[in-house]
């Protein structure tokens, strides 16, 4: 990597308890602060700069983290420029697909998905990965610690995150994927792109008014406004089913509120976003991510929302 040399865990700026949040919010920037960017459009709502910042604080790594606006003319301008200037960063929409050309050398991850959400510069290459895979395995293994073996799973939507579901699915042992999309042509596409890359039948269903599965996934944007309807109606859910919502925000999803009012286990997309950002950790710095620092920082953002 070309970034500046990392300090032990520890060292540098930051103090921690040991108990999940830092002690102290020193956090100096300095000439040798290294620039990690989330770089997007909408980017003003994202948690991660409040999950990733406490990371560098904890560990005592010299980075801040900022999340920068970027229209489709200054976007790939930006990545190569912050890059190629020693720093990194994270992707998000609408640019997945438009960083995973931009970037010269791809993760199998990023291979398999066709999107890039995090990018840093190593030996004078550009290179690119979709931690949203690792984000994903951690999120099931944090709703259903039991395993998934033998599972059938109905996912819904058919965009970049139910791609990254598909991939990170294929990894656990489930039997089948029935996938739903609003677009159902897309959907399709999905299921011919991947159907090589994994060991499950992935069956295009045309409606879902009756769900048989044992997880349902929700991969749409259905949930990031209080106004949407929900992604799926709960009622056509096996009573068992396990629901697992990628949207997150602040509160709770309703799909999340009301599954779990009706019994299920559930959960939404917040462990999901540690589980990518983590992995970004880890890119970025070469260092292990403190897991616990950053699910801590999502649940104070939690209880200030309250
Ligand atoms: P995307 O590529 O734009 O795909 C959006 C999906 O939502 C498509 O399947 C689209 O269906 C569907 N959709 C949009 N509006 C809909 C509506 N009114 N009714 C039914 N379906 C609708 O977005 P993405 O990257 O896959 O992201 C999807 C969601 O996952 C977002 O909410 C995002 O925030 C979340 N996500 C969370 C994490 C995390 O860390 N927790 C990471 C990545 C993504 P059509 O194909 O018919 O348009």
């Amino acid at each position: 990597m070309t970034a500046p040399p990392v300090p032990a865990p520890g060292e540098g700026t930051a103090e921690g308890t040991g108990q999940g949040m830092p002690r102290t919010q020193t956090h100096p920037i300095r000439a040798s602060t290294r620039l990690v960017a989330l770089l997007g459009d909408p980017v003003a709502h994202s948690l991660s700069p409040e999950l990733q910042n406490a990371a560098f604080r904890i560990v005592g790594v010299d980075g801040v983290y900022l999340a920068l606006r970027a229209t489709p003319e200054t976007f790939p301008h930006l990545l190569r420029g912050i890059a190629r200037g020693g720093g990194a960063g994270n992707i998000t929409l609408p640019y997945k697909e438009a960083a995973f050309a931009a970037v010269a050398r791809r993760t199998p991850e990023a291979e398999a998905t066709g999107a890039v959400n995090t990018f840093w510069e190593a030996d004078g290459v550009i290179h690119g990965d979709n931690t949203d895979v690792a984000g994903l395995l951690h999120a099931l293994a944090c709703l259903a610690p039991e395993g998934l073996a033998g599972a059938r799973v109905h996912l819904l939507g058919a965009g970049g995150a139910a791609r990254a579901a598909v991939v990170a699915l294929g990894r656990t042992g489930i039997s089948a994927v029935h996938l739903w999309n609003r677009t159902e042509a897309r959907a399709r596409a999905l299921a011919s792109d991947l159907a090589g890359q994994v060991p499950f039948p992935i069956r295009v269903e045309a409606t879902q008014s009756k769900i048989s599965a044992d997880l349902v996934v929700n991969a749409t944007r259905l949930g990031l406004h209080p106004s949407d309807p929900l992604p799926c109606a709960l009622e056509a859910c096996p009573p068992r089913a396990l629901l697992l919502d990628l949207v997150y925000h602040p509160a709770e999803t309703r799909w999340v509120r009301d599954g779990r009012a009706r019994g299920h286990r559930a959960a939404d997309g917040g462990a999901m976003l540690v589980g990518q950002g983590a992995a970004a950790f880890s890119r970025w710095w070469g260092l292990p991510a403190p897991v616990e620092v950053m699910e801590g920082a999502l649940d104070q953002v939690r209880r200030e929302h309250r």
